[in-house]
């Protein structure tokens, strides 16, 4: 597994130093810097020293859900020195294993049971974790509430209560008597309290009590259901993989409404009959509040939800449930792959495809690799699920089986094994969706960005009183301002970016920075009033919706009205108590929704993000077709999608419409071959950045070269098999935003095929480049395996 090295190893630091000393971010860096060159590994030329330590607090602020898992106590630290040391130390391994046992632990006792290993010790100590506990137990606490308790039996205290005079009293005695004995002291009355407690029949004691986010709420429990024979035969083969006990990797590729969910809740109580852990991952738990619901309703109080609008209290005694064992499932975002358990059998993910589960931020991690480390350590079955799952994995799932040999330079990074569920559950069919050409709606003379269809489409379900989603993708759009007469376009002045206008506020942001001004009412440039905002917002659809269709009721829902806490929830609960005709927004509304009255789906602009240079485009475009046409007729009403484009002939959209992922899959796996991308090879993606564009330019190029050197000492740039070189180094170009935050940005790509070790390679460069970072001041991020290209 060394290709795991870079992504977790600096995930399992970097997530602890700043969550152990949060705004105090000299010292985090000094301390990291340490704990780094303490383990002897990698330099420390990454995105802290730029966004995280010294320049402004973003960096703690963007990723709080992350800087939670300080939280968390060392596991991830664990995971990290696993991997580094890859069980070559046996002195890791047994730190290991006796810090497991005996967590939470403190430093002076572990230096007192391993002297000889103080300098391991002092490097996690810098790191934070071994200290955590305690430190967070002083600062959020456990919660204590006052009880009242009888200190008789259930018969004296019935027999006393009966010779009572006072009202009251004989009123708290009765309370406590169906309380089984004991009421929390908010819930009695005071005096009458204090009254029993002199007489020495009841006294009052602290009782910790967990903070449950979900205690007001009742799950209506559910029973397994029948499998049907497709569910059948994958349940009965990830059964005996649970079994076995010994780590493996399944996709489990199922369309839409094929009953994936009933499959895992099974799974997961196999599982934990044979009393092991489950960790199930979602892409983003707050869109996702049915899933939470179907898992509560099977497993009740023995599931934890971890919540990114959890509180710190909150999401400290989930922790602790999960740690003490009083819990054996986990459910949440891409953090919760870390969850402490100590016998972890299954580990889920849904939805496997989502971009979500790799982290955009350092540490870059993605929660699929560390979920098969993870498996490793445990013997765990890791179960990725969807409908449409992404092409490494799919690729890998199709290689499965292979020997290693015959796949050579194309050999896949996982060992994944397919499981298939072809159709829905019974029998009901996949919604039929029509294409509608843009380019003919032009030609007719329709100018607006609804078609013909899908305006007599949302006409009829208004008519009729049913529900409409309809989806914007927003990426490859977005609204800024422009001045008409001379063009003038209101840019950030420290990134190379338009200003996005948010009409709410009336205010311009740039979305890098953080930047923010007022809207001009004149051009600046030419003092025209004929200035105003373009692009086709979520704003400029619901303003069309509201003038086309007077009376209209519609919830707009992206990233401009979910920023307050629990707005998710709330629109979706309005929209589902049918108190709007229309839920409009971006990707957010594609995902696990599931409404009965929902009978139309419209895609405003399917293509938006085809033209985008990201060699994932295509997949993207499919996966979100695909997930929103599945929103579409889930229950007894039949369901409809529209689909505008402007290229109906693009074989993503050709085949979501026709809900062929094995057409499309075979289609755009041939593409990758053709042009050499993933998961034909691994990328890392190394950004450059510098105040001084001419010192970056000859510091990116001479980083370039030195990159190549390194493939060619290491015998990589040699021509294997035919001409195609096991390494190769493109670059440096400009980022395609070559300024943020006043600094410029040069990047290079490193891609490489076969059994080259990408991160000890990205390692090894890092550490020549290291004395530009210290002499210059060049700062290098590296992404391996990015996302966004
Ligand atoms: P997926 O997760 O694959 O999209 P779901 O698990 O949501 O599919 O299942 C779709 C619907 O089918 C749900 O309403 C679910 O309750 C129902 N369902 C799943 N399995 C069965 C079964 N074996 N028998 C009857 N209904 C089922
Ligand atoms: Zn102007
Ligand atoms: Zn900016």
């Amino acid at each position: 597994m060394s290709h795991q090295y870079v992504c977790t190893f600096t995930a399992a630091l970097q997530v602890m130093i700043p969550s152990a000393l949060k705004g105090r971010t000299e010292k985090a860096l000094r301390l990291g810097t340490e704990a780094l060159r303490l383990l002897d590994t990698q330099p420390v030329v990454d995105d802290w020293d730029e966004n995280g330590v010294g320049a402004d607090d973003s960096f703690w602020q963007q990723s709080d859900e992350e800087l939670e898992l300080g939280k968390w106590s060392g596991e991830q630290t664990l995971i990290g020195w696993l991997n580094r040391e890859l069980l070559h130390q046996p002195m890791y391994r047994r730190l290991l294993a006796y810090v497991q046992q005996h967590e939470p632990i403190t430093a002076e006792k572990l230096l007192q049971t391993f002297p000889y290993a103080a300098k391991a010790i002092r490097a996690s100590l810098y790191a934070g974790w071994l200290v955590e506990i305690e430190r967070i137990k002083d600062r959020i606490g456990v919660k204590k509430l006052k009880c009242v308790c009888l200190t008789m039996s259930e018969e004296e205290a019935l027999a006393f209560s009966a010779g009572l005079k006072a009202k009251r009293q004989q009123e708290t005695m009765e309370h406590l008597l169906a309380m089984n004995g004991e009421a929390p002291l908010k819930d009695l009355n005071a005096s009458a309290v204090k009254a029993l407690a002199d007489k020495g029949v009841v006294q009052i004691e602290d009782r910790e009590v967990l903070r449950d986010p979900y205690k007001e709420r009742h799950f209506k429990p559910t029973q397994p259901l029948p499998l049907t024979d497709e569910q059948a035969t994958v349940y009965s083969q990830l059964q005996e993989a649970l079994d076995r006990e010994k780590a493996k990797t399944f996709l489990l590729h199922g369309v839409t409404g094929s009953g994936k969910t009933e499959v895992y809740l099974q799974s997961i109580e196999r599982c934990l009959a044979s009393e092991r852990e489950a960790i199930v991952l979602v892409p983003e738990i707050s869109l996702t509040p049915q899933m939470v619901e179907r898992f509560k309703g099977r497993f009740g109080a023995k599931v934890a939800v971890l919540h990114s609008r959890l509180s710190q209290g909150e999401r400290y005694d989930e922790w602790r449930k999960i740690r003490e064992g009083s819990v054996s499932v986990a459910i949440g975002a891409r953090s919760a792959i870390f969850a402490p358990f100590r016998r972890i059998g299954l580990i889920i993910i849904d939805e496997e495809h989502e971009t979500s589960y790799k982290q955009e931020e350092t540490p870059k991690y993605h929660a699929r690799d560390v979920a098969i480390e993870r498996a490793v350590q445990h013997g765990a079955v890791v179960v990725l699920g969807s409908a449409t799952p992404s092409m490494e994995t799919y690729y890998a799932a199709k290689m499965h089986g292979y020997d290693a040999q015959a796949r050579g330079l194309e050999r896949p990074i996982w060992d994944v094994e397919l499981l298939e569920m072809p159709t829905r559950v019974a029998g009901r069919p996949l919604p039929p969706v029509t294409v509608v050409d843009m380019r003919e709606q032009l030609k007719i003379g329709n100018r607006s960005m609804f078609s013909a269809p899908l305006e007599e489409a949302l006409e009829d379900r208004l008519a009729k009183g049913e529900q409409v989603v309809l989806l914007l993708n927003r990426r490859g759009y977005s609204t800024f301002i422009m001045c008409r007469t001379c063009g003038y376009v209101a840019q950030c002045p420290e990134c190379d970016i338009s200003l996005t206008y948010h009409m709410k506020t009336e205010h311009l942001r740039c979305h890098y920075c953080g930047y923010t001004e007022r809207s001009p009412q004149t051009c600046p440039d030419c003092e025209s009033e004929h200035i105003r905002f373009f692009g086709t917002g979520t704003q400029r659809v619901e303003e069309q919706l509201a003038r086309r269709f007077p009376g209209i009721r519609v919830i707009r829902m992206d990233v401009d009205t979910t920023t307050e806490k629990g707005s998710h929830e709330k629109m979706l609960q309005q929209f589902r108590e049918r108190r709007a005709d229309v839920l409009l927004g971006t990707q957010m509304v594609a995902k696990g929704l599931d409404f009965p009255y929902v009978t139309l789906v419209g895609v405003i602009a399917a293509d938006s993000a085809l033209h985008m240079p990201d060699f994932r485009a295509a997949e993207k475009t499919f996966q979100l077709l695909t997930q929103v046409a599945g929103r579409a007729g889930r229950h007894h009403l039949p369901g409809e999608v529209v689909v505008q484009t402007y290229a109906p002939e693009h074989y993503s959209i050709v085949h979501a419409s026709g809900h062929d992922y094995k057409a499309f899959s075979s289609e755009e796996l041939r593409m990758r071959r053709a042009r050499l991308v993933p998961p034909f090879c691994r990328l890392a993606l190394l950004t450059m950045t510098h105040e001084e564009l001419p010192l970056l330019v000859r510091a990116a190029e001479n980083a370039v070269l030195r990159i190549k050197e390194i493939a060619e000492e290491w015998g990589l740039l040699k021509p294997l098999h035919g001409a195609v070189q096991a390494v190769d180094v493109f670059g440096p170009v400009a980022s395609p935003i070559p300024r943020i935050k006043n600094k410029y940005r040069f990047q290079c790509t490193i891609k490489c095929r076969g059994e080259v070790d990408l991160p000890s390679l990205v390692s090894a460069a890092l550490k020549t480049l290291e004395p530009m970072t210290r002499e210059q001041g060049v700062l290098f991020h590296v992404d391996v395996d990015p996302q966004m290209m």
